[in-house]
């Protein structure tokens, strides 16, 4: 139990402790407030060879596991242990105090497509009439490069793209603001730990390089996507912006989540094989303008992290410290708990009515997204994994007056 006020049963209680920064520097959450990291270690009260001395959380992702598992124990005596409070208590501050920053500097992104309803939902509205999975999708956990200097923190404003898309019908492609803006719910994983360029990972190495997760919010531009996307896959449509919750869950503070991940069908390769298959039992939510629009299920995504993780470096690619890398969308059997509101409003065809009255079938100019998910805890608690929030902008006004 810990003597932070409010703190348990907030869902950030000291069985969570997630990590953010700011421009002063890194802190860890509990309850409604958050310890000055970087304080703690001056004042002797943590160690961890001035990995929390810093700006954002890479140097303590690149010191592994070992240095992940300490500091944590260490919090959960700082935040139990009354002895400690007289301390610890004045270094904590509210956390709406703070302006929250990115709280690790990405290296790499990738993004996967590992929801089996998600792919086959695109199949359908997409390429209507042919088979909904394409041959490859249950050999392999499909995925692209992303762009990493586009990741943003949870409330960063999202300016609509403009680009290249090809009306209905039409022969050629015009220029203009995005007209089908979309969201993807997703979870993203945070690689702690490097690997050597040339060597493979196993799943099983999974827990030991990854040090946590984010909500991310893969915003998507559908008319650009449509246009540009074959054959080398998304590129504009995805790359002007892809937001990540503020706080990184450890996860470790996702043990209790591990569920058994859906059976498999064909067998996978072998690289792809797990001694120990489980997803993580995460419910995500997604607020439209204040409205709870779709609860996507986690828990049932076919592709789990640890098999994304092990088909990232098959080919011997190296991971670095800072790698971001998605789940792709989530979505589950059910249309109110699809991830992106292109299958929620199938393909724009039937809009979903907001409270107030309003209906939507893509974004508008001013419209807000949150998405958020629970988590269960030890002992019968509950994890609320950080939100990860944005508003869109209207389009530039040099893209609305481009011509080519
Ligand atoms: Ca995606």
């Amino acid at each position: 139990m810990t003597w932070v006020r409010g703190a348990a049963g907030s869902g950030y209680g000291v069985d969570h402790l997630p990590y953010g920064a700011t421009e002063h520097g890194l802190w860890v959450r509990i309850g409604d407030f958050a310890l000055d990291l970087g304080a703690a270690e001056e004042h002797g009260l943590v160690h961890a060879d001035g990995a929390l001395w810093e700006p954002a959380l890479n140097r303590l992702l690149a010191a592994g596991q070992g240095t992940w598992r300490t500091v944590r124990a260490r919090l959960t005596e700082l935040f139990t242990d009354p002895a400690h409070r007289g301390i610890v208590e004045p270094l904590l501050v509210p956390v709406d105090a703070l302006a929250l920053r990115i709280p690790f500097q990405v290296a790499d992104y990738v993004d996967f497509y590992s929801s089996e309803y998600h792919a086959s939902n695109l199949g359908q509205i997409l390429r209507p009439g042919q088979p909904p999975l394409l041959p490859n999708w249950r050999y392999l956990p499909i995925g692209y490069h992303g762009r990493a200097g586009t990741v943003v923190v949870s409330g960063t404003e999202v300016v609509r793209p403009c680009g290249q898309s090809r009306p209905a019908g039409a022969d050629a492609p015009v220029f203009g603001p995005s007209a089908r803006l979309d969201i993807e719910a997703e979870v993203g994983f945070v690689v702690g730990t490097p690997t050597q360029l040339g060597t493979a990972v196993s799943t099983g190495d999974f827990a030991r390089h990854v040090f946590g997760v984010v909500l991310l919010n893969d915003w998507s531009a559908r008319d650009i996507q449509a246009w540009e996307y074959q054959p080398l896959g998304p590129f504009l449509g995805k790359s002007f912006a892809t937001s990540i919750a503020a706080w990184v869950t450890p996860l470790d503070a996702l043990a209790a989540a591990r569920v058994p991940a859906p059976v498999q069908d064909p067998p996978v390769a072998g690289y792809l094989r797990e001694p120990d298959r489980a997803g993580y039992d995460l419910a995500l939510e997604i607020e439209w303008n204040g409205t709870v629009v779709s609860r996507p299920p986690f828990a049932c995504m076919y592709w789990t992290p640890a098999q994304q993780f092990a088909h990232l470096t098959v080919n011997g690619a190296r991971l670095r410290t800072g790698d971001l890398y998605a789940s792709g969308t989530v979505s589950g059997p059910q249309r109110a708990g699809t991830g992106s509101f292109l299958e929620l409003t199938w393909g724009g065809t039937e809009p979903v009515t907001l409270a107030g009255g309003a209906t939507r079938t893509f974004l508008e100019d001013g419209d807000s997204v949150t998405i958020r998910a629970t988590a269960p805890g030890p002992a019968g608690s509950t994890i609320s994994l950080a939100e990860v929030t944005g508003t869109v902008e209207a389009a530039s006004q040099s893209g609305r007056t481009w011509s080519g």
